[in-house]
């Protein structure tokens, strides 16, 4: 298994930075027992003047803040603290390239009724691609992703993830690199940790908000799009769609932005070096490290 921090970590807890090893939560906690907790994946960069950024911080704190509420967790935390209290955590553990993880959870309580408070714990570590380097070997599972009757999707609560492990196992134990999961009419929805863009004849398409988190690197793919000129509808469409598309990538803050070499082994059409989406792909790259994009790469 993954090791995660060495006896120099430190975390912040509740109010304070401590060292990982000495952490410690109630095991009695509703979080630990029912998947009741709310937590955000944020990255940071070494930038091109040598500085560390967190790449859209405002966007994630205030994500986790909608997703605590959503869920009924009680939130007391100001968005520019935490900002603020990161960039303290990265300083200390002297990270640069790094993935930030914040985790709301819940006091002890087995029983299913609304807490007066909530805690907080804030981790990070280096971490490569969440989906490696390599163009994908994409698979669509037979689990959907969950009735948006049934839960608050869009909240990135733990209790979500239980979907998206037993699908990425699936697909990997079938030989595969990742799932694909459709929603419940049987439109595409998204990977187990982020989103789906596909492209066709030029023009980018992605599910709507509905049966999906729609995540930040989403809404940053589609303003890169724009900014490109490159056409892009937000949709639904289907797993043949894919079959006859010219390209197709995965996109969010841990995978960044990941191409596809087939889904259910049908190649897609175009290399991915022709297409629109490599050039998607390499303008998030520089827009994370505050690269400018050169004007040419913006028609
Ligand atoms: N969908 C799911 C289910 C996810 O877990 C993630 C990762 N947070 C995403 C999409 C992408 O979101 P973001 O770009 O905000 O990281």
């Amino acid at each position: 298994m993954a090791n995660y921090f060495n006896q120099n970590t430190l975390v912040y807890l509740n109010g304070h930075f401590v060292k990982a090893a000495d952490a410690k939560m109630d095991f009695f906690s509703q979080s630990l027992h029912y998947g009741y907790s709310v937590f955000e994946g944020i990255r940071s960069y070494k930038t091109v003047d040598g500085t560390t950024k967190i790449f859209k911080p405002v966007e994630h704190y205030n994500r986790l803040e909608q997703s605590a509420t959503t869920i009924n967790m009680p939130y007391h935390w100001k968005t520019d603290e935490l900002i603020q209290i990161t960039d303290e955590l990265l300083a200390m553990n002297q990270l640069g390239d790094a993935y930030i993880r914040p985790v709301v959870y819940a006091p002890a309580n087995m029983t299913f009724s609304v807490n007066t408070e909530s805690f907080l714990i804030i981790q990070a570590w280096e971490m490569s691609p969440f989906l490696g380097e390599k163009l994908l070997r994409v698979r669509t599972s037979s689990f959907q992703r969950p009735n948006p009757g049934a839960f608050h999707l869009q909240a990135k609560a733990a209790g979500h993830y239980v979907n998206s492990i037993l699908a990425s196992q699936e697909a990997k134990a079938n030989g595969f690199d990742e799932a694909l999961l459709l929603d419940m009419q049987g439109n595409v929805a998204e990977a187990p940790g982020a989103n789906i863009f596909i492209e066709k004849n030029g023009k980018l398409f992605t599910p709507p908000a509905g049966h999906i988190l729609p995540g930040i690197t989403r809404a940053t793919v589609l303003e890169l799009a724009r900014a490109m000129d490159i056409p892009v509808e937000e949709t639904h469409f289907v797993v043949q769609d894919i079959y006859e598309a010219d390209a197709a990538f995965y996109c969010g803050t841990a995978a960044e932005v990941i191409g596809f070499e087939s889904l259910d082994n049908h190649s897609l059409n175009l290399r991915w070096e022709d297409s629109e989406s490599r050039k998607i792909q390499q303008a998030y790259k520089k827009l994370v490290i505050n690269q400018p994009i050169e004007v040419n790469e913006m028609q």
